[in-house]
């Protein structure tokens, strides 16, 4: 059995930078993925929280240097003319008032890359198996069939949709989110907008809140585009997925427009069932971070900053117990994570209920309340300083109210 004082399940973006704090707190850590890198995973947009993540754990420099699409913000747009674009920069005072667009495998190798050579062990197609929760004992299963143990201090599940722990220990919880589907791929050619709106997430609104549009663009001109809705209402329409993602989006006024010249580069796709929730965040011996905890839904873009935020969390307290503090993992660690999960998900409530399209739409609302939903939507999930966190459904509902 060979022994580690952190070992680490799954190398996407929570993985990377809780091994990359790790070892440059001196801790030895191994992480492993079932996949090779460069690997697919869908979720390409990113919220300025993150930069402010990766800068703290000094990996910001390898994603600026990357050539990554710049986004400014984000804009809404409904079929009937209804348009809102929120400029991140116009925020609380928060220091990174923008982001990237990214092509996960390109993003997700640049990070565990530079995990790897700031001293993390990284192995590849290596799949965790079983897990001894008392002991802390991983297996492992090679390539070639044989398998491996190890002994770890703590262990980081940061598996995303394997959901390594939350399967093993039999910790899966109901989200209490519709089952909805996204349909997705990738497009050629796509008349963007002019000027600063040129690299925002552009969100169209399909219908009456029936279904909803990515329009994610990339630096090489290429550009994301799904469609998220109901499993109902795709049932319904009882179409494939190549059907029915070019029904949507040839039937949309903008994005028929936008993807006028557009040829797919990428064949149609389709993920469902993605939201999931846990019974608990952390126990004595290990940490679920990322996706492999709770996964709300895909309209903010917050799935990446969520997997950041808990693997950094992860990591500074396993540093800090590691060295001999105690740890109240209670309230620094899930109390911690789950205010700013539930601040997402009153959002993701209010959006399809079509409450926030008529907050975000509303020309009556104030400046003071627009940089406060701005710093929300940039992952700003955990300023006790905005109204808008600390009493986020009430504040919504307020607000609501005086706007419709
Ligand atoms: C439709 C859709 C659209 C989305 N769009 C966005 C978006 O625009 N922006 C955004 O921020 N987020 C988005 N997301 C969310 C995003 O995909 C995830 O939140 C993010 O990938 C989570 O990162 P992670 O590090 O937790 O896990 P992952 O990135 O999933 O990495 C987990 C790694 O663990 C490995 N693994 C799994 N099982 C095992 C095992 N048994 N042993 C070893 N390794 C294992 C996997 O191979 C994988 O490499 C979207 C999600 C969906 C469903």
């Amino acid at each position: 059995m060979k022994e580690v004082d952190v070992f680490i399940i799954g190398a996407g973006p929570a993985g990377s930078i809780a091994g990359a704090k790790l070892v440059q707190d001196g801790f030895s850590v191994k992480v492993v993925d079932k996949l090779k890198m460069p690997r697919f995973v869908i979720g390409e947009s990113l919220l300025p929280r993150c930069n402010e993540l990766l800068e703290d754990a000094n990996m910001l420099n390898v994603i600026q240097e990357a050539g990554f699409q710049f986004k400014g913000g984000v804009a809404f747009k409904s079929d009937k003319g209804d348009f809102s674009a929120l400029d991140f920069s116009k925020n609380l005072g928060q220091k990174w008032g923008s982001s990237f667009q990214v092509k996960r495998e390109v993003f997700d190798k640049l990070l565990i890359d530079d995990a790897q050579k700031k001293g993390c062990d990284v192995e590849y197609e290596v799949e965790v198996v079983a897990y001894d929760e008392n002991e802390n004992i991983i297996t492992v299963k090679n390539l070639d069939g044989s398998e491996d143990t190890y002994k770890a201090k703590k262990v980081l599940d940061a598996s995303g949709y394997g959901r390594v722990l939350p399967r093993l220990l039999n910790l899966e919880a109901a989200s209490h989110l519709a089952l909805r589907r996204a349909t997705f791929a990738r497009v050629d050619k796509d008349k963007r907008p002019e000027g600063e709106q040129n690299g925002y997430i552009f969100v169209d609104i399909v219908g009456d809140n029936e279904a909803w549009i990515w329009n994610i663009p990339f630096s090489d001109g290429t550009t994301s585009v799904g469609v998220v809705c109901t499993e109902e209402y795709f049932t319904k329409l009882n179409m494939s997925d190549d059907e029915f993602w070019k029904h949507i989006i040839f039937n949309n006024p903008s994005a028929s427009k936008r993807y006028a010249d557009s040829k797919l580069i990428v064949d149609v796709n389709s993920l469902s069932g993605y939201s999931s929730a846990v019974t608990k965040l952390y126990d004595k011996n290990f940490i679920l971070t990322g996706n492999a905890s709770e996964f709300l839904d895909p309209v903010f873009s917050s799935g990446v900053t969520l997997a950041l935020e808990s693997g950094s969390k992860a990591a500074e307290l396993t540093s800090r117990e590691l060295k001999g503090e105690t740890v109240d993992y209670k309230v620094e660690y899930e109390d911690y994570m789950m205010l700013g999960i539930d601040v997402f998900r009153d959002y993701v409530n209010a959006w399809y209920d079509g409450s926030l399209q008529t907050i975000l739409f509303s020309e009556k609302k104030n400046p003071e309340i627009t940089k406060k939903i701005v710093s929300i939507l940039s992952g700003y999930v955990w300023d006790k300083e905005n109204s808008f966190v600390t009493s986020s459904k009430y504040a919504l509902e307020k607000t609501y109210e005086i706007l419709k």
